[in-house]
């Protein structure tokens, strides 16, 4: 069972929960949980939520973007509150996965469509909290900046570990610039060579998923090297 300790806005629709969890061992960053909310008649609901947070034993932060119409979701990003307690299960997954001991010195390519940079914020949280000199590249793909999740912390870490973090807005950009998709020019900026070997994460919505993946494969990296996880209505 685990009960929310903190909540805290990250933008209009989106908020991070933090939450305690008894004898919770950990996890790996980009793992995720399986989040039960079981109604006064016994009617439940299930999703999964990536684990935003660096590990740590016995607690840990999930960031939820509020669909309107969703079951779950307007729950934990809107009337959830400190106190509340919900089923979870978990860590789950081990294929999505990057920790600072087994990457070695491999460089480290993220690509982030919308809330798909919640278990990628746990990597670089555990990369900063490791204090790797691995170099790390963030590629944000979201509607616009005010739809930009961990602004101020990602900026901080721009500057102050080897984190460089290029946003691609879709739909209202800056002033005096335009919108623009993830294409072949943000990823040839950003990404290590194919002959670094890089690991790559791609997580978000399916289109950005496989958008984003052929890009890469287009720009010359393996497919084997490219690890990909989807939030979509199926969560396929
Ligand atoms: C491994 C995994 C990790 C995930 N991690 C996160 C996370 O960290 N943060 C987060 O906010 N979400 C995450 N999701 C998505 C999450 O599981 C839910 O699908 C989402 O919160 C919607 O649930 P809901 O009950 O509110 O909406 P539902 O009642 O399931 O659906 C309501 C409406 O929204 C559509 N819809 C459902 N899911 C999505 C979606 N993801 N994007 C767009 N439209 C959708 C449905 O087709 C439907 O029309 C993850 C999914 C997976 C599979």
């Amino acid at each position: 069972m685990a009960t929310i300790k903190a909540s805290a806005d990250e933008t209009a629709t989106a908020r991070t929960l933090v939450v305690e969890v008894p004898g919770w061992p950990g996890h790996l960053p980009g793992q995720h949980a399986d989040v039960r909310l079981t109604a006064e008649d016994g009617y439940s609901a299930q999703r999964s939520y990536s684990i935003a947070s660096a590990p740590e034993p016995g607690r840990l932060e999930f960031t939820v973007q509020r669909l309107d119409d969703g079951e779950v979701s307007p729950y934990l990003a809107g009337i959830a509150e400190p106190g509340d307690q919900f089923d979870l299960r978990g860590p789950i997954g081990g294929w999505f996965t990057w920790s600072p001991a087994s990457a070695g010195q491999r460089p480290l390519l993220l690509l982030a469509g919308g809330s798909g940079v919640v278990p990628l914020m746990s990597m670089i949280r555990a990369h900063g909290a490791a204090k790797s000199e691995v170099p790390v590249g963030l590629i944000y793909s979201v509607r616009s900046p005010s739809d930009v999740i961990y602004k101020t912390e990602l900026s901080e870490r721009s500057v102050s570990s080897p984190l460089t973090v290029d946003y691609r807005y879709t739909r209202s950009a800056r002033p005096g610039t335009r919108p623009g998709r993830i294409d072949a020019a943000a990823i040839a900026r950003l990404a290590p060579p194919p002959a670094a070997r890089p690991d790559i994460f791609v997580c978000g919505p399916s289109g950005f998923v496989e958008a984003a993946t052929s890009l890469l494969v287009d720009a010359g990296h393996a497919p084997a090297t490219i690890k990909t996880e989807r939030f979509g209505p199926t969560g396929t």
